[in-house]
């Protein structure tokens, strides 16, 4: 796996040599300082030492007591931290050397290390600072020691005094020479330097474990809970949302999202719905368009066959008229033999039930042009339903009745809109021989253009395999029934601009549904 590492270790990184650089370099300029104060602080320690030895041993110079003079300037020069003390004259000779009496009487060239900070030029720095006649240096066994060089001036007892030979005009008699060891020096400056160490790690510490929290809490837990946010609307979760804990950037980021991940839900749901939406619609379009080829090819027969039939009916009733004619003027003949009389009335009502059929055949096969009219369905519904409720057949059966306040009148044959009902309250009655419910429901359809008549029984039902086949005409499942109502009930809703439909349970019942159009001027729409 490729190494990655995370922002925090990024930025902890940066930031922590950011502040390695800037700490070392501050330590460094700090410990140079420090070093620079200690050697001026050393520098004016040994010029106050050179001081005292001038001021102690003027009168041992004054009186030319070299004897007292050097006694006193050995005992000084034998103090803890003094390496050695040298007098040289002006003409470079050493007249009293702490190291070494063998040191004495020998010349120090101008060359030489305590000699050339004044005489790098022609012309010798009289009245120099103590720091530019100071300088540090290593001894022969690897010491580092601070060296001072003083003058000793010529003061006006030096050459006026009887035992003295010094020249007025000369202003430097010699030089002091002292070596200042300058290890406490060097011991304090390391042990600073060591606690300066120490505290800069510890605050690079401190600093880096203050930067990681401080990160972590500000920066690695949101973008953490937005990663964590973006996994979860990856998988789906549209509802997820993330917490904004601060108003800085990445608090509003997490608004930002959340807005983001809100909007994104909506327009899925909006999506969703419009698919489901747009299924449904082609189900139900699918659907319709079943329907309407079903009502087509219906039709078509239905045509075909209303051709055939009122031909037939038409060449039928006329011999059929003749028949029910003479029968009946038989019937009437006194000549005729009372025993044959019975035989010869089932003749006459067996005719005349032909007749009937014929006349349907016809009245099927003909399609009046319906006569349109503005009617109330309410009205028609209550005149065919008076009718049925003097039939001793309807007496077992119980009538609801529900019509919507304010149902628009409909627009159609009113006569043949009775004779559908008549015909569908007949096959009710047909269906419910012992007696049932009988709900006929009146509402307005959903876009208020049509009126929709439920008349549903509690009868026998109809099996699904007849259910395409109850309205083609001559189809009945009764002895005596001629198979012509429901085709000539369809025939009259198709021509009127309405729809008939059907639904059935086996053992629990059937609803015909018929819809027929409103009335354009009191559609109320
Ligand atoms: P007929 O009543 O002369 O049989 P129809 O065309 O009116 O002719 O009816 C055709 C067939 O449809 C009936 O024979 C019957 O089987 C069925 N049918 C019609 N209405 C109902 C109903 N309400 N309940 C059960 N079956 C019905």
């Amino acid at each position: 796996m490729q190494f990655r590492p995370s922002l925090i270790t990024k930025l902890t990184f940066a930031t922590s040599l950011i502040l390695i650089g800037f700490m070392g370099l501050l330590d460094y300029i700090n410990l140079k300082n420090f070093r620079n104060v200690m050697i001026e602080y050393a520098v004016a320690n040994a010029d106050q030492v050179a001081e005292i030895i001038s001021q102690s041993t003027y009168d041992a110079m004054m009186k030319n007591d070299k004897a007292s003079l050097y006694q006193m300037i050995g005992r000084i020069a034998r103090s803890n931290d003094i390496e050695h003390i040298r007098l040289i004259d002006r003409e470079g000779r050493v007249a009293f050397s702490s190291v070494a009496e063998e040191e004495a009487g020998t010349v120090v060239g101008k060359s030489a290390e305590m000699c050339a900070m004044c005489h790098k030029t022609h012309n010798p720095r009289v009245d120099t600072s103590t720091m530019n006649r100071s300088r540090i240096y290593r001894t022969a066994d690897g010491k580092e020691v601070l060296g001072l060089t003083k003058a000793i001036y010529n003061q006006p007892g030096c050459s006026t005094g009887a035992c003295h030979f010094h020249r007025s005009d000369h202003r430097v008699l010699g030089v002091m020479d002292i070596a200042i060891s300058i290890k406490n020096l060097q011991q304090k400056s390391h042990e600073y330097r060591m606690q300066f160490i120490v505290m800069t790690c510890v605050l690079l510490v401190l600093i880096g474990v203050l930067i990681t929290f401080l990160t972590r809490r500000l920066v690695n837990r949101p973008v953490k809970r937005l990663m964590r946010h973006a996994a979860l609307v990856a998988s789906g979760d549209l509802k997820a949302r993330v917490a904004a804990t601060s108003r800085d950037e990445l608090g509003e980021l997490s608004e930002a999202v959340n807005r983001m991940t809100e909007s994104l839900g909506k327009a899925s749901e909006e999506l969703r719905e419009w698919a489901d939406s747009l299924e449904q619609k082609v189900e139900e379009r699918s659907r319709e368009i079943q329907q309407m080829e079903a009502q087509l090819q219906r039709s078509e027969r239905l045509a075909a066959l209303g051709n055939l039939v009122a031909g037939i009916a038409h060449e039928i009733n006329n011999p059929l008229t003749g028949v029910l004619l003479y029968a009946s003027i038989l019937n009437t003949d006194k000549r005729l033999e009372a025993a044959l009389k019975p035989d010869m009335e089932r003749i006459i009502s067996e005719t005349r039930r032909c007749a009937d059929i014929v006349k349907q055949l016809l009245e099927f096969s003909r399609e009046a042009v319906p006569r349109k009219e503005s009617f109330s369905i309410e009205t028609v519904l209550e005149k065919v339903m008076d009718l049925f409720h003097q039939l001793p057949g309807f007496h077992t059966i119980t009538v609801n009745k529900r019509y919507d306040r304010g149902l628009p009148q409909i627009y159609a044959d009113p006569n043949q809109i009775q004779q559908v009902f008549v015909n569908l309250f007949i096959n009710a009655g047909h269906a419910m021989p012992d007696g049932g419910n009988l709900s006929i429901i009146a509402s307005r359809s959903g876009d208020g253009a049509f009126v929709r008549t439920e008349i549903a029984d509690t009868g026998c039902g109809i099996p699904e395999e007849n259910l395409q086949r109850i309205f083609d005409p001559f189809f009945t499942t009764k002895a005596d029934g001629t198979g012509l109502g429901l085709s000539i009930s369809y025939g009259i809703v198709e021509n009127n601009g309405g729809r008939i439909e059907v639904e059935s349970v086996v053992g629990k019942g059937t609803t015909f549904i018929i819809t027929l159009p409103v009335n354009g001027e009191n559609t109320g729409a």
